[in-house]
Order: structure tokens, then sequence, then C-alpha cells
């Protein structure tokens, strides 16, 4: 794995916490994009090499919605950049780390991502996205 690509955080209301961020990290968010199959919006903030990702929900079923009833705002995962993400994903799962859905292949994301989850249960406790850029 390279580097970390960005950190993902739910938010309730994408509009009050772009403003939020921009006031923290002293710039505005760079684009925001909708991920119809994860039933989300997005919102980006380049940080150095590494980028802010903030997450809401587009749909009350949307797992984000599930986790913010759960667990509140904050921090949801931790996003690795990858070379070759179908290989990773199969060194993961030879290592017995479990992923957060029953598909074994990436779908594409935002930011022009292919993407893949492993689910927390299997790494203490964070939920980490690994993100292979699209050519
Ligand atoms: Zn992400």
């Amino acid at each position: 794995m390279n580097k970390i690509e960005h950190i993902g955080i739910a938010v309730k209301d994408l509009e009050k916490s772009n403003e939020l961020f921009a006031k923290l990290l002293g710039k505005p968010h760079y684009k925001t994009e909708t991920v119809e199959s994860e039933m989300v919006r997005t919102s980006f903030f380049q940080t150095g090499e590494s980028k802010i990702e903030l997450v809401e929900a587009s749909n009350p079923d949307s797992a984000i919605a599930k986790f913010i009833e759960k667990r509140g705002e904050g921090m949801h995962h931790i996003a690795f950049e990858v070379d070759d993400i179908e290989k990773e994903i199969a060194r993961l799962f030879s290592e017995g780390f479990e992923p957060t859905g029953s598909s074994k292949t990436p779908f594409r994301g935002a930011d022009n991502k292919l993407v893949f989850f492993f689910h927390p249960k299997t790494t203490n406790g964070v939920l980490i996205e690994l993100c292979q850029e699209i050519k």
C-alpha cells in the first residue's frame, strides 16, 4: 500500500460541514460528487498529499445514515492508495481480512477511483478502503 489517500468523515449536513472544514483547513473543498451506488454525497479537500472526504447519506438506507445513527458524526474510514487493487484485495483475503459486502471485486467510487472496503470487525475497528486511480 502507498500513502493514506484520504480520511473519510461521516457528516449529517454536507453544506454545513463544507463550511466548517473550510474554516478548519483554511481552504474550500474542491469538488462535490454523488456516488449513486453507495447512496452518498461526498466533498473533497486537499491537505498536502492526502485528502479529507466528507460523506453524507443521500438516502436513509445508506450505510452512512446507519453509521451516524449508531455512532454519530465523525471519522468513518481510512483510504489507502494502491497500485494494483485486485492484487491487494487478494493479499488481504489471504491474510484473513473480510470485506464489508458479499462482493469480492472493486467498484467505482468517488473521485475517479476503483475502491474496495474491508470490514472494521477484522481491522481493529477501522473501516479500511483501498483505492486505485482509474486511468
Ligand atoms: Zn473514501
